[in-house]
């Protein structure tokens, strides 16, 4: 009888632990109310970023681009391009050829940067960048071509035309004094100027979403939209340019750059964010800023899984109730260790051997309940990038006064490209929330370079004519 009331104590504790552990992972899963709800916060503050009198204050900024049309295959010329701010900092060669064959062809070179540097001095970062593009000039044995350049800024730039961008605000890892209100045009160029080994014309700035929209307007010219679902998360649109009140002009349309990021900086996301949000924001580099993007966003994602790591396992739920060293190391679940945690391919037994990899050492339970919390923080990340989205698509919409929208949204980004499921529930949330749209999405082909090319390419056009 003492064996029988044995089994049934723990019995009982397991199943209260479960019931705990669903608790908390419930304030996660969204009804589709309350992503309606997220969908129409984000059209208010599309419009109260777009409005002359409320866009000072608006956390969704809604930054121009000068970038007045999608690409029409009349685009020619070599260009160099920068790409920063995504997983990776690159330089690229774009030799882009228009015509009855028209064709674009590549060459480009990856290269670090140091977390020093990232978080060192504006002159610091933007000498690293010009060394690079030195060492790519020599690779390429182009030092002395004087080429126009295409810098692919992916962090929020306040513009006011298509060659000046002033910073806004670092986001992700990045946080170089000095460069915050000044703009990264004129940092650029002089830094390649305190180098005095070759000469670039910088023609464009490029946000990431835009170089993303271009890339695959140019193949598909339904393509009006933008989205990286990456270390960072945004999105861009062609808007009327009657509805862009901090621009001159109403005809036509105009590029914005959304940076919706930071959605719910003012409050308006509050009573979804759990307290594991919270703590992420407040071990991150910008506390109160992006706070959509801590929630849905590559490198994020593991920080909010690993809160609740730490939680459940404080409660006495995980790796029997010892907090390691690993398990407090910020950063430890990138993108790809969430990715390989979540694949259906994958047993529970390699579930824990990528646990051991990480230094977590896991029992078969808590194998299972770390691929649930991942399943649960990943689900949520896509239904609300999906919920924006809709906003998007149905916004498009309503410029034009459709009842029904087809429209294509280029994509680019390490969570979209790389997760097992990411991209299926965004899909199924976008047709969910906006039924009058149909929504195609089109995977980018190196967005960043190639887009920031063509976006170079339309801006030397416009200098030859503005020249005539
Ligand atoms: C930046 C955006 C960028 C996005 C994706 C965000 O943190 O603010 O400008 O487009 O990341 O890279
Ligand atoms: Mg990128």
């Amino acid at each position: 009888a003492k064996g029988a009331a044995m089994v049934t104590a723990v019995a009982y504790r397991l199943t209260d632990q479960a019931r705990q552990i669903q608790e908390t992972l419930a304030e996660f899963r969204l009804s589709k109310s309350q992503l309606l709800e997220v969908k129409k916060r984000m059209k208010v503050e599309i419009e109260r970023g777009l409005k002359k009198d409320s866009h000072k204050e608006a956390t969704v900024k809604m930054l121009p681009t000068f970038v007045r049309s999608t690409p029409d295959g009349s685009e020619n010329g070599d260009f160099l391009a920068l790409d920063l701010g995504g997983t990776n900092f690159r330089v690229l060669l774009v030799k882009i050829r228009s015509g009855k064959r028209r064709s674009v062809e590549m060459h480009n070179k990856i290269y670090a940067i140091p977390i020093e540097v990232m978080q060192g001095t504006g002159e610091e970062l933007f000498d690293h960048i010009v060394h690079c593009i030195s060492d790519f000039l020599d690779y390429m044995g182009m030092k002395s071509a004087r080429l126009p350049l295409g810098f692919t800024f992916s962090f929020p730039c306040h513009q006011t035309s298509l060659d000046a961008g002033i910073l806004v605000t670092w986001t992700k890892g990045f946080k170089a004094t000095d460069c915050e209100g000044e703009d990264v045009v004129e940092l650029l160029r002089e830094a390649i100027k305190r180098k005095e080994e070759f000469e670039l014309d910088v023609v464009a700035i490029v946000n990431d979403t835009v170089g993303t929209m271009m890339t695959c307007a140019y193949e598909e010219p339904s393509c009006e939209v933008g989205l990286i679902a990456g270390t960072g998360s945004n999105a861009c649109y062609m808007e009327e340019m009657r509805n862009i009140e901090t621009v001159e002009g109403n005809e036509g349309r105009m590029c914005v750059n959304m940076e919706w990021g930071a959605f719910g900086d003012n409050g308006c996301l509050d009573d979804i964010r759990t307290k594991y949000d919270q703590a992420v924001d407040e071990n991150s580099l910008n506390e109160g800023k992006q706070r959509y993007e801590k929630m849905c966003s590559g490198m994020y994602l593991g920080e909010i899984v690993r809160q609740i790591l730490i939680d459940l396992t404080k409660r006495g739920f995980l790796f029997r109730g010892q907090i390691s060293e690993t398990l407090k190391t910020r950063g430890i679940f990138e993108t790809k260790f969430l990715s390989q945690i979540e694949s259906d391919r994958l047993a529970l037994l390699q579930v824990r051997a990528i646990l051991q990899q990480l230094g977590l050492d896991s029992t078969c339970d808590d194998s299972i309940i770390v691929k649930e919390v991942c399943g649960t923080v990943s689900r949520r990340a896509a239904q609300i990038c999906g919920a924006g989205m809709a906003a998007v698509v149905d916004k498009i919409r309503e410029n034009r006064g459709l009842e029904h929208l087809d429209v294509t949204v280029g994509v680019d980004g390490t969570l979209y490209k790389l997760h097992p499921h990411f991209n299926r529930i965004f899909h199924q949330t976008v047709k969910e929330l906006a039924p009058k749209c149909d929504v195609t999405f089109l995977l980018s082909e190196d967005g960043s370079g190639k887009g920031a090319a063509l976006i170079t390419a339309v801006g030397c056009r416009q200098r030859e004519l503005d020249a005539q």
